[in-house]
């Protein structure tokens, strides 16, 4: 059986046997909370566990290495919607140790896409329409430097309502330990 068919008969089972009862909560956050972090697979059940969160308690927003590449992007869009459509009072960033992102070489996935396909004449055409691939596609030295200047970008946004603190974690994604990088009560 493939991938797709063993979501939707394992999902037939789930919703017949009203598996779902016990998820049963509404869109608020309970914390009144949004975390921003990074799609990593062992952040998925690790990272709520670590920080004590469950259904309905939070707002969490993922994408590859918990950045803010733009501040018109739809990870900034999403983060002021919960503020100002969801109750969510405090912004938290979670990046994590030995994420995908750090040290991510534009040129090895630009590698991998000519060989699966993609090819010069696509990436000459992007180039003369402005986009600059390479630097689109770059990821970051440091965790903690990232995640501080992913709390930046959020906190220095100018639609951001002033009061909104904006903290800084960085995950250990074996453990679950957190250090601190920035207190959002404190600037
Ligand atoms: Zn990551």
């Amino acid at each position: 059986m493939r991938l797709l068919d063993e979501i939707l008969q394992h999902n037939k089972h789930f919703v017949e046997e009203k598996s779902y009862e016990q998820y049963s909560t509404d869109k608020y956050p309970d914390k009144k909370l949004v975390i921003l972090t990074c799609m990593d697979t062992r952040l998925l059940e690790l990272l709520p566990k670590a920080i004590n969160v469950g259904n309905g308690d939070v707002k969490i927003v993922k994408n590859a290495g918990a950045l803010v590449s733009h501040p018109f992007g739809s990870i900034m869009r999403s983060l002021l919607v919960a503020v100002y459509q969801l109750q969510a009072e405090e912004i938290l960033v979670i990046g994590h140790h030995d994420c995908g992102m750090s040290g991510l070489k534009a040129d090895s996935v630009l590698d991998k896409m000519k060989e699966r396909g993609i090819t010069d004449e696509t990436f000459q055409m992007l180039e003369y329409s402005g986009i600059d691939v390479n630097e689109w596609l770059k990821g970051f030295n440091h965790v903690s430097e990232s995640v501080a200047h992913s709390v930046k970008m959020i906190k220095k946004h100018p639609l951001l309502p002033k009061d909104v603190p904006v903290h800084g974690l960085v995950i250990n994604p074996k453990t679950g330990a957190l250090d601190l990088v920035e207190n959002g009560y404190e600037n």
